[in-house]
């Protein structure tokens, strides 16, 4: 599985605009399906066993000019530093959208592609997730797809779904996961054949969503929910916070050399008006500081005592985010 997913990272391609500009800056993922995947983990596994690597990148290989099937994920730049991310299934044409926080630049992305739109994914029922929910229905006739338990407060729910529901986006297996914290019936969806997750206000790269609704145990439990998923799983956040969150980041673990040169990245990302977005798991485990609230350095820096446990923790290095000036 391990040399399948590298193929498939090694077939990602990403279209960008290297120029700055304010028109939408598109990243495109092409993400093979889980299923093709599978399929073909079970046919070179007993290759590798009997014939050692070489048979290993010759499946490779070949998972990198399948075109079997295949999943894009395209980012589309919404109000002032919200992103809703559009699903292309390339081999039915169903397209989904992640987290409209508003319809035109949705509408906008679709027309250029001469694109319909089946379903709408939410994340969670803020205004700045589900704004354009009603307009995109009314438009396309778009399902829409939300956590059950906060069926009442997403305009337009269709269809319900819980923690540990299977559900399927044109082939692809999509995965609930309640994750509260920022809300108490906030949801992410996790795509593993694409090695994906949309993790809305819970997980954002180097921090996590105000607890509104939850406990920083809530979160805890939700983050490490998340981060317990394979290293190379990208992470699709609702907000371009990355480079003030790598501010605070930087004020506690000054030291960290890996946060080091994500922060200079993200920085030289952003002076090109380009997206910090996806991070990944393996990222956000060596960098964020509320997925290292038992680092010895954040704890020193904040001065959490020694004896708080990491949910405890947490909620001060929340309260210091929530307090903190660039
Ligand atoms: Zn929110």
């Amino acid at each position: 599985m391990q040399t399948i997913s590298k193929a498939s990272s090694a077939v990602s391609s990403f279209r960008c605009s290297s120029k700055p500009t304010s028109q939408p800056c598109v990243r495109q993922l092409h993400l093979r399906k889980g299923l093709v995947c599978r399929v073909m983990k079970l046919v070179s596994s007993p290759l590798r066993t009997l014939r050692g690597a070489s048979k290993s990148i010759r499946v490779s290989n070949f998972c990198s000019v399948s075109n079997l099937s295949s999943l894009q994920i395209e980012l589309v730049p919404c109000l002032k530093d919200n992103y809703a991310y559009i699903l292309h299934d390339e081999d039915t044409g169903t397209v989904g959208v992640v987290d409209p926080s508003e319809a035109e630049p949705v509408i906008d992305s679709l027309q250029r592609s001469g694109r319909n739109l089946t379903y709408i994914l939410n994340t969670h029922h803020h205004h700045d997730h589900t704004g354009g929910n009603l307009e995109l229905k009314d438009r396309y006739g778009a399902k829409v797809i939300g956590s059950a338990v906060d069926r009442d407060r997403i305009p337009g729910i269709d269809i319900a779904l819980k923690d540990g529901d299977k559900w399927m986006f044109a082939g692809h297996e999509v995965h609930v996961m309640d994750t509260p914290g920022h809300t108490k019936d906030h949801i992410s969806l996790y795509f593993p054949g694409s090695r994906a997750i949309f993790t809305g206000d819970t997980l954002f790269s180097l921090s996590c969503g105000k607890l509104f609704e939850g406990t920083p145990k809530q979160m805890l439990a939700s983050l490490q929910r998340i981060i317990s998923l394979p290293d190379d799983t990208s992470i699709y956040c609702g907000r371009e916070y990355t480079l003030s969150n790598s501010k605070f980041a930087l004020s506690l673990e000054p030291n960290n050399e890996v946060l080091q040169s994500y922060a200079a990245h993200v920085s030289e990302l952003r002076q090109k008006k380009l997206p910090t977005i996806p991070t990944t798991v393996k990222m956000e485990k060596a960098c964020n500081p509320f997925l290292r609230s038992s680092n010895t350095d954040i704890r020193r820096a904040l001065g959490i005592s020694e004896t708080a446990d990491d949910a405890e923790a947490l909620g001060i290095i929340r309260e210091a985010k929530d307090n903190f000036k660039a």
